[in-house]
């Protein structure tokens, strides 16, 4: 079987979307499934709309979500001089002439046919001319459309496709300046990096006739073409801002996790029996285009939040430090400047927390100095013998030989029996003195995570301040 190849072809015309996002990665599933090779291509003949900060984006966005490309990032800008030779054989062959109409002849052209209730195609003027001395005027070059027949393409997705020849324009595929245009240079990239497959968006349907035109015409293997359908917001409208975040780096900063995002993206539109969770490993087993959806998928954030709550309560603990640092950073936070372990903080919040910004502020307890206490919470936790529980506690957590949570909560149950008191009268107000908080990781945990000194010393601050 020879090789199977597939691209990614963002135009780097602004940040990564999710949509552009769920087609990388089906594209790179299929390659890695197939043992074939995944390219990236920057496709940025648009030079007013392309940006190098746009690049930078797709390839942060790439990397973020773990999907690594075999070969580039090519970039269209440099290959110009490629497409001049191939539009100069087309030329040279007959198959895409001259065309000097200006562009108020066109218009004028056009509004006639609309007005006669016509289609406002290139009525042909300069297809049959004969070869023309160059005398400076202006021209583009169109590709000449075969007038009769049909093209038609089994799509692997939508299924057989066909467009009638005679609904195609006779295509510029050179402007007036000499830079080539869109549909051209995506045949001509796909031709010379020998690409198999194309898997891209439905916006992309209506090019695929023209393109494969161009295919025949270079003489060239015409790729096969799957086309996943557009992402919809729940009011069924295409995804956009008005639904919130469509950039694939907003959803980091929002504190999801990568995997909860290759995830979420590829069960949009692909399915796998009643399964829900995937990792990569086991989408390049599992994936095929063949099950992708032909309805396009609704965008539903709660549940990309209840994958991230997922991949977070059973993600790596040293992985999920490391990437709380920033976060933490950002809440003015340095845990490399002292306080607990930071994994060890990551073990007891984990369980609970569905972002990592939920996890960043659940943490920040933990390495503060002075606590602000919820009032109503103190209310009903502290009375006028609390004081006294929480310093025979303090005494008993002293004298465990080992400060774990098994022991901890030995202790506990030894106060409980000694003082004839139930875990709801002495549990609360050490929630509190701890973490300020009614609602924390579990006490023994978090005394765990502490230590005794930090324990002591925030148990004596609370009956400092709260027990006066
Ligand atoms: N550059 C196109 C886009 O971003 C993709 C073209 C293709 O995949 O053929 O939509």
């Amino acid at each position: 079987m020879s090789e199977v190849r597939l691209r990614f072809a963002p135009s780097p015309t602004g940040y990564l979307h999710v949509g552009g996002a769920r087609t990388a990665l089906f594209n790179w599933l299929l390659a890695k499934k197939q043992h074939g090779t995944f390219v990236l291509r920057i496709e940025d003949t648009d030079v007013t709309r392309s940006t190098q900060e746009s690049v930078d984006a797709i390839f942060e966005g790439m990397k973020w979500l773990g999907l690594d490309w075999d070969e580039g990032p090519f970039f269209q800008s440099d290959c110009f001089p490629v497409y001049k030779e191939y539009i100069d054989r087309l030329v040279a062959e007959g198959k895409a002439y001259k065309c000097y109409c200006t562009v108020e002849e066109l218009e004028a052209k056009r509004e006639k046919a609309l007005k006669e209730g016509g289609k406002p195609k290139y009525d042909g003027t300069c297809r049959d001319l004969p070869p023309q001395e160059d005398d400076g005027r202006p021209y583009v070059i169109r590709f000449r459309t075969p007038k009769e027949g049909v093209t038609s393409w089994n799509d692997l997705i939508k299924g057989k496709i066909s467009f009638e020849n005679a609904e195609l324009d006779d295509l510029i595929i050179q402007r007036t300046d000499g830079t080539p245009t869109y549909n051209f240079v995506v045949v001509v990239d796909d031709v010379t990096m020998r690409m198999t497959t194309v898997i891209r968006g439905d916006d992309h349907v209506n090019n695929t006739p023209r393109q494969i035109l161009i295919y025949e015409a270079l003489g060239a293997p015409v790729p096969v073409f799957a086309h996943v359908p557009m992402i919809l917001g729940a009011d069924k409208a295409r995804l956009s801002k008005r639904h919130g975040a469509t950039s694939v780096m907003a959803y980091r900063d929002m504190g999801f996790l990568p995997e909860a995002m290759v995830n979420y993206l590829v069960r949009l539109g692909w399915s796998y029996g009643d399964e829900e969770i995937f990792s990569l490993t086991d989408l390049i087993e599992k994936f095929s285009i063949e099950n992708v959806g032909r309805s396009a998928g609704v965008f539903n954030p709660d549940k990309l939040l209840w994958l991230n709550a997922h991949y977070i309560k059973t993600g790596d603990p040293v992985r999920l430090a490391d990437l709380l640092i920033p976060f933490l950073k950002e809440r003015g936070v340095d845990p490399a400047q002292g306080g607990p372990d930071l994994v060890a903080v990551v073990k007891t919040l984990q369980e609970r927390a569905k972002t990592m910004l939920e996890l960043a502020d659940g943490a920040l307890f933990y390495y503060k100095d002075e606590l602000s206490y919820d009032e109503q919470g103190v209310a009903k936790a502290f009375n006028a013998d609390t004081p006294a529980l929480l310093t025979a506690l303090v005494e008993k957590l002293a004298a465990l030989p080992a400060l774990d949570a098994a022991q901890i909560e030995q202790a506990f149950k030894e106060l409980m029996a000694e003082k004839g008191i139930k875990l709801g009268q002495v549990g609360p107000a050490v929630r509190l003195s701890l973490s300020g908080s009614t609602a924390s990781p579990g006490i023994y945990e978090m005394i765990e995570t502490l230590g005794l000194t930090e324990t002591k010393k925030r148990i004596e601050r609370a009956i400092a301040v709260l027990c006066r």
